[in-house]
């Protein structure tokens, strides 16, 4: 027997609302948490990102909250704004008719906002340590009513720092609270923690549906002499057609130039560096979750604020300098059961660090050559030819037919539908390489000129990405 939502004590208007979602069935954390939950128990929940950890702490606090309390009754500590965004709006996203109210809280933003928007009246507050511990010596946050506690990826707490802010605020809270602790491992000062804050707790534990390396297809590009990579990344990226990626670059400058060129050769990508301002950030990690931006140009460091790790791709169009940064920019995709494509762009002198990587990952590393400008038409016209054979078992099919009446009345229907598919083709494939594509042209070495650029591409003496 499949467990339900409904098994597990959730109302009947929460699974429903949930099932439209499309969460069916609750994933083995949210099983096994939940009914604790529900029943007050404190716990103790080791498991990853991509477990579902996020709903399994949140939809027990949603049903409990009493939304005509204005007050403060949750908390939610995360170690980093992004994730407290990102649990603010998974939450949001669960509620029913907008209740209760939920509120994310952290540095970079205004303080004086989140102090009206606590004025107004907040269930839930999911926040970052600093901002959390400030909100509270200025009397805007109170945690009298506060009943439940959630210490987020408690790890990464740990990793950054923020233990003794943690701690502050676990020493202000009620002691007749829920406490929850999450964390993707367990420290020994984690179980400390956990000790000292929590009332006995249950454990569970999860093993995160890791991804195998098996899972990740590593392929590698080697730039032609003479090329740059930026024109090397072009055909790369049509043939591959990434739905989403990460885009790897040494430095913020390259982010930006690399950035404007893909824009400037119509793909929908943007850049995500330390130059940014923490608001641009935010909108940008907004679209690229809810996926208005396909691709994001990112350098390392920044890259660890960008909690999105179901990627179809991750690129490394410069290689990290530590082969341990590699492992752990190609494990953004791959996840989760689905296999994820690596990318990695080198330069003929790097090619020996291949051989590391493949020692590293216990994988190989499959080496390609850069695609052919046929190549990337008979890509192109083997995708339309299978949009063109899912489009005529659709629907909306019988709706066009009587325009194939009228114009039958002109012209012969071959001519009518190669004139349709030129169209549908026009649409697809950008302008700057539809002529081409077009072209007869097989010579293979024929490879496709360079995208449309502003400026040349920065040169190696420029600043690295520091934290
Ligand atoms: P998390 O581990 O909380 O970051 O969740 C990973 C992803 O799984 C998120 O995109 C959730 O929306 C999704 N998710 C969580 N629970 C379920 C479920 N029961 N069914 C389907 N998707 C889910």
């Amino acid at each position: 027997m499949t467990l339900s939502f409904a098994s597990l004590g959730l109302s009947a208007a929460r699974v429903s609302h949930l099932e439209s979602l499309g969460y069916h069935e609750p994933t083995a954390i949210q099983a096994e948490a939940i009914p604790h939950l529900l029943s007050g128990r404190d716990l103790i929940g080791q498991a990853q990102t991509g477990t579902g950890k996020t709903a399994a702490f949140s939809l027990p606090l949603l049903e409990q909250v009493d939304s005509n309390n204005p007050q403060v009754q949750a908390l939610v500590i995360t170690p980093t704004r992004e994730l407290a965004i990102q649990v603010c709006q998974a939450m949001r996203s669960y509620r029913l008719q907008g209740r209760p109210k939920v509120l994310a809280v952290y540095g970079g933003q205004a303080i004086d906002r989140q102090q009206e928007q606590l004025r107004r009246g907040s269930q839930i507050v999911v926040g970052t340590p600093g901002r959390i511990l400030d909100l509270l010596s200025r009397g805007s946050l109170s945690l009298k009513d506060m009943a439940w506690l959630v210490l987020d990826e408690a790890d990464e707490m740990l990793n950054m720092g923020f233990i003794q802010d943690v701690e502050k605020i676990l020493s202000q809270a009620p002691a007749n609270r829920q406490t929850v602790f999450f964390s993707a491992t367990m420290a020994p000062e984690i179980r400390e923690l956990a000790t000292k804050f929590l009332q006995t707790p249950v454990s569970v534990t999860i093993q995160a549906p890791k991804a195998s390396p098996k899972q990740i297809q590593q392929i590698s590009y080697v730039v032609p002499r003479g090329w740059t990579k930026v024109r090397a990344l072009q055909p790369i990226l049509e043939i591959e057609d990434p739905e989403s990626a990460l885009i790897f670059v040494r430095t913020r400058r390259t982010a930006s130039e690399l950035t404007r060129q893909l824009q400037a050769a119509g793909y929908s990508v943007d850049e995500y560096h330390g130059d940014l301002s923490q608001s641009q950030r935010e909108r940008l990690l907004i679209r690229f979750r809810q996926q208005q931006v396909r691709w994001v140009v990112a350098t390392d460091i920044a890259a660890r604020g960008i909690h999105v790790d179901d990627l179809t791709h991750v690129i490394n169009f410069d290689l990290p300098d530590a082969i341990e940064n590699y492992v752990h920019r190609i494990g953004r995709t791959g996840r989760a059961g689905k296999t994820g494509v690596a990318i990695s762009l080198v330069t003929p002198l790097e090619k020996y660090k291949l051989k590391q990587i493949e020692r590293q990952t216990k994988q190989p590393v499959t080496l390609v050559k850069i695609p052919t400008r046929a190549e990337i038409a008979a890509r192109n016209l083997e995708r339309l030819r299978s949009q063109v054979r899912e489009a005529i078992t659709s629907e909306r099919l019988a709706s066009f037919l009587p325009i194939v009446s009228q114009l039958g009345s002109e012209y012969d229907l071959h001519t009518i539908a190669a004139a349709a598919l030129q169209m549908a083709y026009d649409h697809t494939v950008p302008a700057w390489q539809r002529s081409e594509a077009y072209s007869q042209n097989t010579d293979d070495s024929d490879r496709p000129t360079p995208m449309p650029r502003k400026k040349p591409m920065a040169d190696r003496t420029e600043i690295i990405e520091s934290p």
